[in-house]
């Protein structure tokens, strides 16, 4: 399984409702989101088998919306490699 970042924008009108969907699918405290600070989107990492499917986790109606992007962490061990370079 790899892990995706989910951003999901929305329209500053649809707050409430966007966030009533997202209670409603059981995934309230998974995403974090930027109304409060005047950016209308949600953020949620995942762990997915595929991009498609790590979209599931938007509502349906904001789907083609929302990007998932394929996050990873670098180990120290990666990064203490690159000194030859
Ligand atoms: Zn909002």
């Amino acid at each position: 399984m790899d892990r995706f970042l989910i951003e999901s924008p929305h329209e500053p009108g649809e707050c409430r409702k966007i966030v009533k969907n997202v209670y409603a699918m059981g995934y309230l405290y998974n995403f974090d989101w930027g109304c409060k600070g005047g950016v209308h989107k949600a953020w949620v990492t995942i762990e997915a088998e595929s991009e498609s499917q790590a979209l599931w986790v938007v509502p349906p109606s904001l789907r083609n919306r929302a990007t998932a992007t394929k996050i990873m962490k670098f180990e120290p061990k990666m990064v203490e490699e690159w000194k030859e370079e």
